[in-house]
């Protein structure tokens, strides 16, 4: 099985980006993935490598940004960056962190989502194979992003970005437009029993989101999971982009793919629009 899925890959300048067309829809956000395509970087960076602190250079990862923030019609000053460490911690973040982890440096540790309702600020969230997600109040115009690897899945790190906008800008869950980006699949993403028990110890996972193969490891769809999470929580609208990263190592960036040796995508969301 290959999921080449249901994102739209549009270029813009040589630089390839793709789009959920769920929220290409929403015409108050603009919203991206980077691909692996369209950057300076070479080596097992090559070409677009949007992870800082990899081991490639500074100067050649924000050459990427500017590219691909060009492209896709970010403004690089407007860029928030996580500090991804697989936990549920999320922080929300405004006019005054516009640039922190990308031009500027970060002040914070340990966060794997933001959520913001200012125009203009434009968070960030990387993956690799790990889960990203985008969230949208289609109500009271406020968003979020959060970084879902199995660790981050199994704590409901979905459930918790809910949350959190529900505190912070009294979103209804039903309200909300959660879409889930380019990363493993269900095709791809195998694991020990270990990891698979962890799964299964999650009250809001049930089991058809796992396979038992006859030796002896499992195959997880870190993509469900995350969907019965977020509709556990009460979100109605969800759209998986069903990518893969494993699976097309050639345009998407793969942590399994590359044994690790690579550069890391980029998704972004932005409010260009102010609710009324
Ligand atoms: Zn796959």
């Amino acid at each position: 099985m290959r999921h080449t899925g249901n994102m739209v890959m549009c270029e813009n300048d040589g630089v390839p980006f793709l789009h959920l067309p769920s929220f290409t829809e929403q015409k108050w956000l603009n919203h991206a993935f980077s691909t692996r395509l369209g950057g300076v970087s070479t080596g097992i960076y090559s070409s677009m490598n949007l992870g800082f602190g990899r081991g490639d250079s500074d100067d050649n990862v924000l050459e990427n940004y500017r590219r691909f923030c060009a492209a896709a019609g970010f403004d690089i000053h407007n860029l928030v960056a996580t500090a991804q460490t697989h936990k549920t911690e999320i922080l929300r973040v405004g006019e005054a962190e516009r640039g922190a982890g990308i031009i500027k440096s970060k002040p914070w540790h340990d966060i794997d989502g933001l959520i913001t309702n200012e125009k203009n600020v434009a968070l960030c969230v990387y993956s690799a194979d790990c889960v990203p997600l985008l969230f949208a109040d289609t109500v009271h115009h406020a968003i979020g992003v959060a970084h879902a690897g199995w660790r981050g899945t199994v704590a409901e790190i979905a459930a918790v970005t809910v949350g959190a906008m529900q505190r912070e800008f009294g979103t209804q869950p039903s309200e909300l437009l959660v879409g889930i980006g380019p990363s493993i699949g269900p095709c791809c993403f195998e694991v020990d029993t270990p990891v698979a028990k962890q799964f299964l110890d999650c009250p809001e996972i049930s089991e058809n989101c796992m396979v038992k193969k006859e030796n002896g490891k499992w195959m997880i769809d870190l993509w469900e999971a995350n969907a019965q999470i977020l509709r556990n929580a009460g979100v109605q609208k969800i759209e998986k982009g069903e990518f893969c990263t494993r699976c097309n190592p050639d345009t998407l960036w793969s942590h399994r793919a590359t044994d690790g040796k690579r550069g890391g995508a980029c998704g972004i969301l932005c409010i260009q629009e102010a609710a009324e």
